[in-house]
């Protein structure tokens, strides 16, 4: 930490910045919940301010400030960081951390005669959704949670559309040297950009949909193929029970064309239902269950994954030794479910080096997610999903570490 006299300059520099009615420091009375709201319990962080800066100039001016004293500054959006990284990131021991908060960047604005949009980095995905259907009926492919946005983006619509970085054709940005700059997206990525202040995205008309729900029968939907983009499936292992569903984008003849339910050979066929409200399917059954686990409240949780390749599809036994573990481990908790999220389709056919996402080989992402409602994680959850973890990386060696950067492993922070 640095001396008295520096620490006094440095809330003296962030107070001139955005004024103090919108600086929060650490001795504030309830400075956890009021400023920090860590969203991951279990990863504690207390950063040395938490700003609110209202204009592109306030940014660039607490930028400045980090940089004339020695700050690490992070931004947070929705603030859904796994490891609390909208709060705090790297720090390093001279120094903590200030945030700034983009709540008040919330804004949207539609050019109808381009759908592209003009949208601040502190809308939420719910919010977009339904500013976008109101302004002409358009969509983008985005994750499930309805209140984040940064990040990738991999969700329903991704196979057909690619991921919500995709979308993106210009961001306005504020660097590391304090300037205000706008990016194409190519050039966004190559910049080391610190923080946006509008995001421009181009825009697809939303449609109707056709799900299915159905149980085993993977082949033909988690190998490569050439399964239609306008499908996507989730596999969810829970404690005792597997569910396999997924959300075809088309008419109910275009579905059945598929034939896809033939291939489940099941005595709990599962049903098929169709939506034809765009923002209805948004919030639909299984993501639902998912964020009730996973969901909007502070929790302790963790969280890890494995994304598989074509070349590296996990081998029948390796699957065998994945439901052996699990029957046969104690998991200290029930409150734990694996997610094998189909991706490929237009994800894909981007370009490996045309943007940050570096995994556009990804036939399908295994996700581990495990939550605690009362209290830090326990040594024997930890080791349970370690242990499932270790028995894919012992089959496949080569894909250890190839982790989605939205699901990081999010203990050792
Ligand atoms: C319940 C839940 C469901 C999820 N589902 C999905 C899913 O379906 N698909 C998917 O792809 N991911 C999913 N994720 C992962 C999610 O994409 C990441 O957690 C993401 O980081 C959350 O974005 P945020 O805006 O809430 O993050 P924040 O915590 O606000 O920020 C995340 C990171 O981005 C940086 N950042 C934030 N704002 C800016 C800015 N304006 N400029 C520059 N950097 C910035 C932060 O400093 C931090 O490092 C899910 C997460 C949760 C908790």
């Amino acid at each position: 930490m640095g001396n008295t006299t520096s620490i006094a300059a440095r809330r003296d520099c962030l107070v001139s910045a955005v004024g103090p009615a919108h600086v929060t420091f650490q001795d504030a009375l309830l400075y956890q919940t009021t400023a920090v709201d860590p969203y991951n319990l279990n990863v504690p962080v207390t950063p040395a301010a938490v700003t609110y800066p209202q204009s592109a100039e306030e940014i660039a001016a607490v930028v400045k400030c980090a940089a004339e004293y020695d700050y690490n500054a992070q931004d947070r959006s929705g603030g859904h960081s796994f490891s609390n990284y909208g709060m705090t990131l790297a720090l390093d021991e001279k120094t903590a951390p200030s945030r700034s908060i983009w709540s008040s960047f919330s804004q949207f604005y539609m050019d109808e005669s381009t759908f592209v949009a003009s949208i601040g980095p502190g809308i939420t995905l719910g919010n977009l959704d339904t500013e976008l259907y109101n302004a002409g009926s358009r969509a983008m492919a985005h994750g499930i949670c309805p209140t984040i946005l940064t990040v990738g983006g991999l969700g329903p619509t991704a196979r057909q559309w690619g991921l919500a970085l995709d979308h993106i054709e210009e961001v306005e940005v504020v660097l590391a040297n304090s300037s205000i700059d706008r990016h194409g997206v190519q050039s966004a990525h190559a910049g080391g950009t610190w923080s946006g202040r509008s995001i421009f995205i181009h825009v697809q008309p939303g449609d109707s949909c056709a799900e299915g729900e159905a149980c085993q029968g993977l082949e033909g939907i988690y190998s490569p193929g050439d399964l239609s983009w306008n499908f996507y499936s989730n596999l969810v292992v829970f404690d005792g029970q597997i569910i396999l569903e997924g959300i075809f984008f088309g008419s109910k003849e275009e579905y059945d064309e598929l034939d896809l339910e033939k291939k489940f050979p099941t005595s709990e066929p599962g049903t098929v239902l169709v939506r034809t409200d765009w923002l209805g399917m948004i919030g639909h059954g299984l993501e639902e269950t998912i964020l009730k686990v996973v969901g909007d409240t502070p929790t302790w949780f963790y969280a890890t994954s494995l994304g598989f390749t074509p070349d590296t599809l996990i081998p029948d036994s390796a699957i065998d030794g994945l439901v052996d573990y699990i029957h046969k481990t104690n998991a200290g908790t029930l409150a734990w479910f694996v997610a094998l999220s189909l991706e490929d389709g237009a994800i894909n056919a981007v370009s490996e080096d045309a943007t940050a996402y570096s995994h556009r080989d990804v036939l399908f992402w295994f996700q581990v997610f495990v939550v605690n409602p009362l209290g830090p994680i326990s040594q024997t959850t930890y080791d349970f999903i370690n242990g499932l973890y270790g028995v894919l990386v012992q089959a496949l060696p080569e894909s250890a570490g190839h982790g989605y950067l939205g699901c990081p492993a999010c203990v050792l922070v």
